[in-house]
């Protein structure tokens, strides 16, 4: 932790004053734009690139060495990705990196768990984080994503993958049930998709609809089904994501209440916006600012007024908190509200080598292939520097999560009210 805070004060030095130059201890990794869901708030499909392969990761790795503390593997969808666990692990061995974090749709149950499984075996002093992405109940989640049974799948995944957390397993001796309002007292859903069928089945219990999953392949032999139940791991941790979009602002409230049910670690939430990542410049996916305050006011209300005991919990939830204020403040004033540290303490890696500052402007400040792989070169680059400067004088601002937990950290007025909230008095 102490190594971390000098770190920080070190960025600190290097945005104000351009020294000393460090490397970022953040980093995303976009390790392919190809998806299998078609999210009406993302055409990130429609980008083309020739990804880097497994070899030419281990490249760039070496060259950041043991600098990042934060790695998150994104796609489009990671897991499309055959060699995926190789590089996970490749990365760990070679950077040592703390956490670990990884954004999915879902959808590809079985992969998703063998995958999670050897990596949380192998990388065992990394905290692994996986990240569900869910945007609506049911049927809305399969709309909003264009994937008919999206949802059941994604779901089924939640389960298993919460199976495997040792934190759940020490705290249940119960069956992992999810718990779903529903106007119908039972109901069965099934699904088939390639060699996968999967199916659902609503039961009424008390005031509650519970369902059990099961997922079977084509000769109806259940998959990968005991090796999940049996094996936990004390480094995963289990999210929910929401992307709240004019697509789902409406009922965001049920949406979040549904999902908190279900318990997941941490239940964050992004606004949609307009990013070059995902080309979705120029397309209505926004909510309305005073909709999005409304459903970031609730989710604040309910997180002060829940009992949090664990000091953990209470940290991150007061950052959360803290993080609904800023989102609201920027989009409000139109401006960074906070100095915002993308390009000096985080940037990401496109699937083709080119090195952004962040993922809003997506913009290719020089490219790992054309620099033998190291990214210190880039970093070092006039573009970069003439980047920083841009980002700097705030010539551009934006919610975008990620940079703003990291701007949050180096924020000396954000950190004090978090550690009051959390150390000396709780909201309520
Ligand atoms: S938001 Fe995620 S799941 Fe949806 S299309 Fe984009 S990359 Fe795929
Ligand atoms: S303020 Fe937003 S758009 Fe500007 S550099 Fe930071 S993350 Fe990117």
């Amino acid at each position: 932790m102490l190594q971390v805070l000098s770190r920080l004060l070190l960025y600190k030095a290097y945005y104000y004053f351009g020294f000393p130059r460090i490397m970022p201890m953040s980093y995303t990794i976009s390790l392919t734009w190809d998806c299998n869901s078609k999210c009406s708030t993302c055409f990130v499909c429609k980008r083309k690139s020739t990804d880097m392969s497994l070899d030419e990761y281990k490249k760039v790795f070496y060259h950041l060495g043991k600098s990042p503390y934060w790695i998150t593997f994104s796609g489009g969808e990671p897991f499309l990705r055959k060699d995926f666990t190789e590089i996970v692990k490749s990365f760990y061995d070679i950077c040592k990196p703390r956490i670990i974090n990884i954004p999915t749709n879902g959808i590809l149950t079985n992969t998703i768990i063998k995958s999670i499984q050897d990596i949380c075996q192998h990388c065992k002093k990394a905290q692994i984080i996986v990240n569900l992405s869910i945007d609506g109940i049911g049927d809305q989640h399969d709309q909003i994503r264009n994937v008919p049974g999206n949802y059941q799948k994604v779901i089924l995944t939640f389960d298993k993958l919460k199976k495997m957390c040792k934190a759940t397993n020490n705290n249940t001796d119960k069956p992992l049930y999810s718990r779903i309002d529903r106007s119908k007292n039972i109901d069965r859903k099934k699904q088939q998709t390639g060699n996968i069928k999967s199916s659902l089945k609503y039961k009424s219990k008390g005031n509650n609809f519970v369902y059990q999953a099961s997922i079977k392949d084509k000769n109806s032999n259940k998959i990968n089904e005991d090796a999940a139940n049996n094996i936990s791991f004390k480094n995963l941790s289990v999210g929910i994501h929401t992307v709240i979009s004019k697509y789902n602002i409406d009922n965001f409230a049920m949406i979040s209440n549904t999902l908190m049910e279900l318990k997941p670690e941490q239940y964050i939430t992004e606004i949609a916006e307009e990013r070059h990542e995902l080309m979705t410049v120029g397309v209505d996916i926004t909510p309305e600012l005073l909709n999005y305050k409304a459903a970031v006011d609730y989710l604040t209300h309910r997180i002060k007024h829940t009992d949090i005991e664990k000091r953990m919990n209470r940290i991150t939830q007061a950052f959360r908190i803290e993080y609904y204020k800023l989102a609201k403040a920027i989009l409000r004033f139109k401006t960074q509200i906070i100095p915002c540290y993308s390009g000096v303490v985080s940037c990401q890696i496109a699937p083709d080598g080119d090195v952004w500052a962040c993922c809003i402007k997506a913009k290719s400040l020089g490219n790992l292939r054309k620099n033998k792989y190291n990214l210190k070169k880039i970093l070092r680059n006039i573009k970069f520097k003439k980047e920083r400067k841009y980002i700097k004088d705030k010539q551009c601002y934006c919610p975008l999560a990620n940079a703003s937990y990291t701007n949050m950290l180096l924020d000396f007025k954000t950190l004090f009210r978090v550690f009051y909230r959390s150390f000396v008095k709780w909201f309520n």
